[in-house]
């Protein structure tokens, strides 16, 4: 329990990605998305062609640019829009949609410097954990030592569930992610996570297991999503079979508070809570809105006594 001397709102319950942010930078940042044309190896071919069941094509990039547009031309527009709208100076080019580094070397160098420009300061590359060799890494280091921009990656783990990643076709392992954290780390680079908290086939018990691996593993930061399933895909499929339920808002939010427990304090929340188009989605956050699902986590958070990482220290101070 807290101490009587603090009062509720002087402790920080949540380390929240804007905090982070602004302990590095200074400032408030801002991402700008760059939509590029694309595939991944879980759907060309090479590893599968069905992809992971929950994604649709557009390979989760949904509100970004036409991938027609250089990658110059996106930052422009995006960086006059946003630094007109939030009165920003400082931003980070932000390769979301597909496997940033799943392009030849030589192109995805060219990405990189086509990314520095007028107020970036960081480059963020997603991808995943499978699609990291130490090539593409080292010319990330070049790039961040040459143009002081600093680079950092994104890699989507979704669970620390061997058989669960199976399920869901991520055509990767857990294995996979510890190497491409080890690796990250070995080049210095600070990685994010990308975690779905309610797999059908994952228990709460994989829930925390996730979050202890990524606490251990030294990730920056984490993204947390509820499972959304989309038009067109797979999941979509089995959900009008009745393989799988809906996602219930009550066990995201039970699952949510838990793996905050079980992620280190100093690792940044990215999101507690993604989003999908209403206009794609069969079912998207309960049919809640992202903001209310967003409250009570954080509002749970308060009225519980949790603080992140609570449970990890637990663990590892007792
Ligand atoms: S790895 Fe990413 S882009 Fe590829 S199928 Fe899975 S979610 Fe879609």
């Amino acid at each position: 329990m807290m101490s009587e001397n603090v009062k509720a709102s002087e402790i920080r319950r949540i380390y929240f990605y804007s905090d982070y942010l602004k302990e590095t930078y200074g400032e408030k940042v801002y991402k700008l998305p760059i939509n590029l044309p694309g595939t991944c190896p879980n759907r060309d071919g090479k590893i599968s062609t069905g992809g992971c069941i929950y994604c649709a094509e557009s390979g989760a990039n949904y509100d970004a640019l036409s991938n027609t547009l250089s990658v110059g031309e996106q930052l422009s527009i995006n960086r006059t829009y946003i630094g007109e709208k939030y009165k920003a100076k400082k931003f980070i080019a932000y390769f979301q949609n597909f496997t940033g580094t799943y392009v030849p070397l030589a192109e995805f160098k060219s990405r990189l410097e086509q990314a520095v420009s007028d107020g970036v300061v960081e480059i963020s590359v997603s991808t995943r954990p499978d699609c990291l060799t130490e090539e593409y890494l080292l010319a990330m280091r070049e790039a961040e030592e040459k143009t002081g921009v600093r680079m950092s990656l994104e890699l989507g783990l979704q669970t620390a569930n061997d058989e669960t990643l199976k399920k869901i076709n991520r055509g990767h392992s857990v294995a996979d992610f510890v190497r491409a954290a080890d690796l990250c780390k070995i080049y210095s680079l600070p990685f994010c996570v990308h975690v779905i908290l309610n797999l059908p086939w994952d228990t709460r018990e994989d829930v925390v297991r996730t979050a202890r691996l990524i606490s251990k593993v030294g990730a920056e930061g984490v993204k947390m999503h509820s499972l959304n399933i989309l038009k067109g895909t797979v999941l979509a499929e089995m959900y009008a079979r009745g393989e799988i339920k809906a996602p219930e808002r009550e066990e995201y939010v039970e699952r949510a508070l838990l793996f905050l427990k079980n992620i280190h304090s100093g690792i940044a929340v990215h999101r507690l809570i993604g989003r999908a188009p209403e206009e794609i989605s069969v079912v998207e956050n309960f049919n809640a809105s992202w903001r209310s699902v967003y409250d009570e986590i954080v509002n749970e958070m308060e009225r519980r006594d949790y603080i992140q990482g609570m449970d990890v220290c637990k663990e590892f101070c007792l």
